[in-house]
């Protein structure tokens, strides 16, 4: 079968602080799982992300801690770029808006197109000016009441409360969060997107996707409904990309709006991994211009609004690109303290659990576990550390780990540390085989329909079955009675714990690279379509190792920092 190609990109997160385990849980993981699987399975993939490094919230966090913006952006992506490291999230390219002079050419180029082909208009908008700074507050630089639900502290852009977009001259009891002056209402120019141009196709295009996740075609769908507003791309500000007019007196002082020109960098990095990889940057097109290759955009449920309607209908503006073919979103992942309620988290309230922080303290895989396994693929889900330590304690170390263990020593004590022979089969050996050998199969049709949940169950399941086979079939007593039975025994369960690394690789990657060591296995035999080839009789195995270790409950929760 020839290849598949799918160009991943997971949300770009701002470069102004560093990763939580909500992050992690709503595009990254997900995002790396499904790279994971593609790669074993042998097909074509390029795995995109960066920070995105222009727009407000860098430009306040720059002017909070007395750097420049350009200082901010290079201190928290080498900080990001470690935390994905340590929990195993391995990107082709992990760039940065603001980190290539290609990011600003692909930018400027693409406004160009989109108002060539007639669908940007200048406009004059009334905005928020702060007298006392001098200056107008575009998006997070206002905070009021929102217009949609009437949630209070509700940021220019957008409102956190309900998610929908914020007008900011309709927001109530308005405030300049640099003074907290009541700003006043002057006119300025800017260049709009005319959305609207895009409602009818973007509806077409949303409807002819059922297989996208219930909440995304929802969410979109009473957008549609409600009718989408022309957006401004431009911004009266100094930190960004600027408008690519010179001749054009309006638009001195303006850059391209964040939400405008941050998508564009899924593409301005893959032309900058092109040129890494030795090709040239134009390479780029084959993963972005080529029908053949699946465009996969895994965000969370905050970014629903700009990538499954502002991005495709930028996309269409300009003309040459292809469209997402899955935009895989995942919900929000609350946070829950004992004896408390759920809660949302939240890195102004100190209710986070930081990547550094965890990761100061434990291994990688048990989160990516607990993580997948609690994931908000459909609904909200709640973070708890003290259900992290239990689901690790009770089924990645007594059912996997113990499992992976017992066979190990006992081929070490009783086969001579050798993969033995599998002489004639029994019921139940023929059972666990049938077993096994579904396995990836059943993994597989999960993974392709982006139900990570549901596939880790399964691999569990297969774990727990797998014990009850060992304690079934019980070698340490077959070992006196029938040697050759015996030796079928570990044989086959060798050969299931290998099927096990290759499934659950995806997931749990360190574990599954010391089960590949243990049984002295090559890359090509851990690839998907090898997963159920047995083990060569005769094989040396390695040392066993510890798979998972047992953790304590905390006594009180672990390093919930305060950024
Ligand atoms: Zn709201």
């Amino acid at each position: 079968m020839a290849r598949r190609r799918f160009t991943v990109t997971a949300a770009l997160p701002y470069s102004n602080g560093r990763l939580h385990v909500g992050h992690i849980a709503g595009c990254y993981l997900p995002a790396d799982i499904y790279v994971r699987y593609l790669r074993s399975l042998g097909e074509e993939v390029a795995f995109i992300c960066g920070s995105d490094d222009y727009g407000v919230p860098v430009a306040l966090t720059a002017r909070k801690e007395g750097k420049s913006p350009a200082e901010v952006n290079d201190h928290y992506r080498a900080l990001q770029r470690a935390d994905f490291e340590g929990l195993g999230i391995e990107f082709d390219i992990y760039s940065g808006t603001n980190s290539t002079a290609l990011h600003k050419r692909f930018s400027q180029e693409f406004f160009l197109k989109v108002l060539q082909n007639a669908h940007l208009e200048k406009r004059s908008q009334e905005q928020l000016y702060d007298p006392e700074a001098g200056m107008f507050l575009p998006d997070r630089y206002v905070e009021g009441i929102c217009h949609c639900c009437g949630a209070p502290g509700a940021r220019g852009d957008q409102c956190e409360a309900c998610g929908r977009p914020i007008e900011p001259t309709l927001l109530g009891d308005p405030r300049s969060i640099i003074t907290g002056a009541r700003p006043e209402v002057r006119e300025t120019i800017h260049w709009f997107f005319r959305l609207t141009d895009f409602q009818d196709r973007l509806r077409q295009w949303i409807e002819s996707h059922e297989e996208w996740r219930r909440m995304v075609r929802n969410f979109t769908r009473g957008l549609l409904e409600a009718g989408l507003p022309d957006r401004p791309v431009t911004r009266d500000l100094d930190w960004g990309i600027p408008v690519p007019l010179e001749d054009d007196p309006d638009a001195a002082g303006k850059v391209l709006y964040v939400w405008f020109d941050a998508p564009i960098g899924y593409i301005s990095f893959t032309a900058q991994w092109c040129e890494q990889q030795g090709g040239h940057w134009r390479d780029y097109e084959r993963w972005w211009k080529d029908p053949e290759c699946k465009i996969v955009h895994f965000i969370g449920e905050d970014n629903v609004v700009f990538h499954a309607l502002m991005w495709p209908a930028m996309l269409m503006a300009e003309g040459s690109f292809e469209l997402p073919s899955q935009i895989p979103a995942n919900c929000f992942l609350n946070i829950q303290f004992p004896g408390e309620e759920e809660q949302k988290m939240s890195t102004s309230r100190g209710t986070a659990i930081w990547i550094q922080d965890y990761l100061a303290r434990y291994d990688a895989d048990p989160l990516r576990y607990y993580l997948a396994m609690i994931a908000p693929e459909d609904q909200r889900t709640a973070f708890r550390f003290d259900d992290l330590v239990r689901r690790n304690n009770a089924e990645l170390v007594a059912t996997l780990g113990n499992l992976v263990h017992r066979t190990m020593t006992f081929a070490h004590r009783f086969m001579q540390g050798l993969v033995p022979a599998r002489g004639e089969l029994a019921e139940a050996d023929r059972a666990q085989l049938e077993l096994v050998g579904r396995l990836p199969k059943e993994v597989c049709e999960q993974l392709e329909d982006y139900h990570f949940k549901a596939a880790l169950q399964a691999i569990m399941a297969a774990a727990k079955e797998t014990n009850r086979y060992f304690d079934y079939r019980k070698p340490w007593v077959l070992r006196k009675k029938d040697a050759a039975v015996c030796a079928t025994t570990i044989n086959v369960l060798l050969g299931t714990i290998k099927t096990l690394a290759v499934v659950m690789e995806p997931f749990l990657p360190f574990a599954a690279g010391k089960v590949a060591r243990m049984l002295s296995c090559e890359p090509q035999e851990l690839k998907w379509d090898a997963a159920t080839r047995p083990l060569p009789e005769g094989r040396r195995l390695g040392e066993a190792e510890i798979l998972f270790v047992k953790l304590d409950q905390p006594p009180e929760e672990p390093s919930v920092a305060v950024e």
